[in-house]
């Protein structure tokens, strides 16, 4: 494939202009093979980097793949602090980033600075940080969570001490109520993306398509109304299933539901449908895709396999404390999904 001048997207800046063609196909994978990489892939990825990609999965299921790789090079495709995640679970491998400006509202919603300031607010309290946060965050953190595991992590902490949980609300929420604990206070950040599928637009989708499952990330804005519409009779029980994007991919090999309507983020589909493409799979809201995710273009990942760009950096004090936190998630309840 000849060398081309990457381009920018008008709209958002992303790296455009090559199309994911088998010649990308041949030599992104020469080039993987060239630099000792492996090619990380996140479920909210476009569907041709998935396909490219060595694995793809939930961010916490990638971490820890990163970790036990062989390769010396780890390509992550996915937004910013995923790669950060990796890098300091791999402090010894070079971690690349196809673009580095794929940030992440949720993990942007909470600074460390604001953290120590909540914290000298509630001395002896204990922090549960979800994964999406910045490596400067995770630091100021005693235990990191996915969404499999938040409310296993914060059962694990004693019933009189404080938790302060952070950065989602809606996941915080979840966490509450099924803890039933009074002493967790809750930081107000949201995803842009999880906080755009509402409950009434559930409430309408799961009227039109009335013996379809309902797949729900507890990020969602609509994961408390789902539980509020099963109570009321709205949408039944047994159908109602909130689960981590890995917990989601598990859940329709087992399903016997014709349909299942999806409420998460837009990518979510690619994996389900090849999981089980005798299922009818929809999304709730078809408009909730992150544009974070969709920087990481057929371009960007060229870019990166032959500039050897964007290098994430993690400094090693910072990174000796974040490691901590993430080992202890590690550690607690079902690891197994993150966003
Ligand atoms: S979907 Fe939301 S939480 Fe996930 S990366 Fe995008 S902005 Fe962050």
């Amino acid at each position: 494939m000849a060398a081309t001048a990457y381009l920018e997207r008008a709209s958002d800046g992303a790296y455009d202009g090559i199309a994911p063609d088998a010649d990308w196909r041949e030599e992104v994978l020469r080039l993987a093979r060239e630099r000792d990489a492996v090619i990380l892939a996140h479920n909210y990825q476009l569907p041709e980097i998935q396909d490219i990609a060595h694995h793809t999965g939930d961010s916490l299921a990638l971490s820890r793949i990163a970790a036990a790789s062989e390769a010396s090079t780890i390509i992550f495709c996915g937004v910013h602090f995923m790669a950060e995640t990796a890098k300091i679970l791999a402090p010894h491998k070079t971690v690349l980033i196809p673009d580095e400006r794929a940030g992440c509202s949720l993990a942007d919603s909470i600074t460390a600075d604001q953290l120590r300031e909540w914290k000298s607010q509630h001395p002896g309290a204990v922090v549960v940080s979800y994964v999406n946060t910045t490596a400067d965050v995770k630091a100021e953190t005693d235990i990191c969570c996915t969404s499999s595991n938040a409310v296993d992590v914060v059962a694990s902490i004693p019933a009189d001490r404080e938790v302060l949980f952070l950065p989602d609300q809606f996941l915080g929420a979840h966490v509450k109520r099924e803890t039933g604990r009074e002493n967790l206070r809750i930081w107000a950040g949201e995803c842009h993306v999880h906080a755009g599928i509402n409950g009434p637009e559930l409430a309408a989708r799961a009227a039109e398509n009335p013996d379809a499952d309902l797949f729900i990330h507890p990020e969602c804005g609509c994961a408390t109304s789902a539980l509020y519409l099963a109570g009321e009779g709205a949408v039944p029980a047994e159908q109602v299933k909130i689960l981590s994007t890995g917990d989601m991919i598990t859940a329709a090999r087992g399903t016997s539901a014709k349909s299942v309507l999806v409420a998460t983020e837009v990518g979510m589909l690619h994996q389900l449908r090849k999981a089980a493409p005798e299922i009818d799979f929809r999304p709730v809201n078809d408009r909730a895709s992150c544009t974070y995710m969709k920087m990481i273009t057929p371009t960007a990942l060229l870019r990166c396999l032959r500039e050897n760009l964007d290098e994430v950096h993690v400094d090693a004090e910072t990174a000796r404390r974040a490691q901590g936190a993430v080992q202890r998630m590690i550690e607690i309840g079902q690891p197994g999904g993150g966003e």
